[in-house]
């Protein structure tokens, strides 16, 4: 058990340091390319990136997403490990841990989610899909999750045009991105249908909830603009986890 454990540990570090470093490469050079540093935009050597170590050139620390990325692979790995899905592998769902979390990464920190990823998660969940509910309701989870969001991607762009042509002034910020359409699609072939319609509502009303929140506490702050993007990838990923984990 303890041996296990450690492998459990060790799993949460190295996915912790490999979604940093998606994160940190991905949305800067849509490749793989060295670490880099955040600050100074210098590449880094592999081990003073894996050892958390200030930037070589510019003396920079790590940002603070670096450590609480890690804490959290770290935690999510044990909690998978204590909590598994049915008779999904430990493997199996730190991978999904580790492509969803560099989605919520680059979704939080550039509201934009990787043709990379996005590609990596479609095959993943493809899988998952057939291993968990079959083929029929792998596709057609897919293939709704997309079209639901797709309607609601165009329906978003509609009300920004007809309002923007009223204020007569450009909106430029998409409420919801073409990204999350097919993060609804890569959720949707994961929880299968028709449960990826629970996950769908609850990441719409989590979403409503958030947005809400926050419109709040900007206007308190009184920093409010209308077409304030928030991302929403976060919570089509929690609906989707919520739903499998109360489904299945
Ligand atoms: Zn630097």
């Amino acid at each position: 058990m303890p041996g296990q454990l450690m492998l459990v540990f060790l799993s949460g570090l190295i996915s912790g340091l490999f979604v940093n470093y998606l994160a940190d490469v991905l949305p800067r050079s849509r490749r793989f390319t060295e670490p880099v540093c955040l600050s100074c935009g210098q590449f880094r050597t592999w081990k003073e990136f894996a050892l958390g170590k200030p930037c070589a050139a510019c003396g920079r620390k790590n940002s603070v997403r670096f450590w609480i990325v890690i804490i959290l692979e770290i935690i999510l790995a044990g909690l998978v490990w204590f909590f598994p899905l049915g008779n999904f592998p430990f493997w199996a769902s730190e991978l999904f841990l580790l492509v969803f979390s560099v989605m919520i990464v680059t979704d939080i920190e550039f509201r934009v989610i990787l043709e990379q990823v996005t590609i990596a998660g479609y095959i993943l969940s493809f899988f998952a899909g057939l291993f968990l509910h079959g083929l029929n309701k792998t596709i057609l989870g897919g293939i709704s999750g997309f079209l639901l969001f797709l309607a609601l991607y165009y329906f978003g762009r509609l009300f920004a045009r007809r309002l923007a042509h009223n204020r007569e002034e450009p909106i430029d910020e998409e409420a919801l991105g073409f990204g999350d359409v097919h993060l609804a699609g890569v959720v949707g072939l994961l929880t299968g249908f028709p449960f990826n319609l629970t996950a769908m509502l609850l990441a719409i009303i989590l979403g409503g909830i958030a947005s809400i929140v926050i419109i709040v506490i900007t206007l308190v702050r009184k920093q409010y603009q209308a077409f304030m993007a928030i991302p929403y990838g976060p919570f089509i990923i929690i609906g989707g986890i919520a739903a499998l984990y109360y489904y299945l």
